[in-house]
């Protein structure tokens, strides 16, 4: 099926560095620090104290607002520090396997509320709590579930290693998030580079009419909510609408099979599957991982940095941040953890705009980069805003074609941060 969204880019994939190797288990750190924010939405409150015992699983933090998701400790152990920020426990490599059962529900509105309790949020790297995103409003019906196993972003292949070891997890997963949010029908989008995972889970939904999987264009970024969902069923979401304005929920395919084990074995959220990749890293691999584990951890499983390392991502290449601190823990979100060498990573000279439009014809979503960046640097951001600022998904296509190496991307997040900062005062 091909892309029907405009511009996007063709980047290099570099997916073969993982993508045909089984998902390896990190062996369990000796200590987790938990953040309390790892979701969209509004912090936890610790729900422990320093030196207090906690078994794997059990709730650390959570927060009475809507829109968050709690925190369970990853392994057991002892709580070794509580602070305004992360719950750290040192772990009791004795006691830390998750043993649990399958938790019962009557309709949707506890099966969304198991969600909740379970801390799951989306997965693909947006964090946004689900048990939110699977709770309409009254005056929207959602008709459709679209699955997001697309997997654009170069190097990452997690969704991929899950869909094709995984597979009767996902399609039971998407399921029960069917059954959550009222939808009747689910569409599955693939990338057409993930054939065996195309295949297995056709073959494992064969027999249910209401679920089709297709194969998508290879094209960056096609697992994009609003480009999937254009690629799928033709339809645009309405600039500054949300999918459920068509009836549409879309949901990742890790985020499924953390439904799944939060229904069938009573698991919350504690660990998860981590792409380990790039030139810089000695044995690429995806890893499966208890959150709160320091990112030198994983790298050191991996084979350690290469001398050649010079920057490491938390994330894809293309929307990922660098880290600047190793130690840091990996969170809900960590969809990838990358190291790229020099050579790759080599700064160049922003140079003046030469109005060659590449960046413009490379905007999935229909922006006018160039003068988004041009009004951003110039701290004019009335006149950003004017033009969609905010309508841009930060894909960074326009950053990655422009030959004058202006960092576009960079100035709409910065003028993005600053908007949002004085809107808060
Ligand atoms: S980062 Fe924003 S402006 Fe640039 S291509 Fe993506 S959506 Fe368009
Ligand atoms: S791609 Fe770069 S040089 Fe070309 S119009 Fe856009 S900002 Fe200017």
């Amino acid at each position: 099926m091909k892309k029907a969204f405009p511009g996007g880019i063709h980047p290099n994939y570099n997916k073969e560095l993982t993508a045909g190797k089984p998902i390896a288990t990190l062996p369990l750190p000796k200590k987790v620090r938990l953040l309390l924010q790892q979701h969209l939405g509004a912090p936890c409150e610790p729900k422990v104290q320093k030196g207090d015992e906690v078994t794997v699983g059990q709730l650390i933090a959570d927060s009475d607002k809507f829109v968050s998701a709690p925190v369970h400790a990853s392994v057991a152990g002892k709580v070794v520090s509580v602070d305004s920020e992360a719950i750290e426990i040192e772990t009791d490599a004795t006691n830390s396997e998750f043993q649990g059962s399958p938790a019962s529900y009557q309709g949707p509105e506890e099966l969304r509320q198991l969600i909740r309790e379970a801390g799951i949020v989306g997965l693909g790297g947006a964090t946004f709590p689900t048990h939110v995103k699977l709770s309409p409003p009254k005056d929207k019906e959602v008709h459709t579930l679209v699955l997001n196993g697309a997997e654009c972003e170069p190097f990452l292949t997690t969704d991929h290693r899950v869909m094709v070891e995984q597979g009767q997890a996902v399609i039971d997963g998407l399921k029960l998030l069917m059954e959550a949010c009222g939808a009747s029908k689910t569409l599955i989008g693939i990338e057409e580079n993930k054939p065996d995972a195309i295949e297995t889970l056709k073959e494992l939904s064969a027999n249910d009419d209401n679920i089709q999987v297709f194969g998508v264009e290879v094209v960056y970024p096609q697992g994009g909510e609003r480009q999937l969902i254009k690629t799928l069923t033709g339809q645009e979401v309405p600039v500054g609408g949300l999918p459920l304005d068509l009836g549409i929920v879309v949901s990742n395919i890790a985020t499924a099979v953390a439904v799944h084990q939060a229904v069938r074995q009573g698991k919350p959220l504690i660990d998860r599957v981590v792409t380990v990749s790039g030139a810089g890293v000695a044995e690429p691999q995806n890893v499966l991982v208890r959150l709160g584990t320091p990112v030198q951890d994983l790298l050191d499983f991996c084979g350690g940095l290469s001398e050649e390392a010079a920057k490491v991502v938390n994330g894809g290449p293309m929307m990922g941040k660098a880290l600047s601190d190793l130690n840091a823990p990996v969170t809900k979100g960590t969809s990838g953890i990358l190291a790229f060498t020099e050579d790759e990573v080599r700064i160049y000279e922003e140079r003046t705009c030469i109005r060659c439009a590449s960046c413009v014809d490379a905007c999935p979503m229909k922006l006018l980069p160039n003068y988004l960046a041009l009004y951003s640097k110039r701290k004019r951001y009335e006149t950003a805003e004017d033009i969609n600022l905010f309508n841009c998904i930060e894909c960074g296509c326009c950053s990655y074609v422009c030959p004058s190496r202006i960092p576009i991307v960079q100035y709409i997040q910065n003028a993005k941060h600053e908007i949002n900062i004085k809107r808060r005062k």
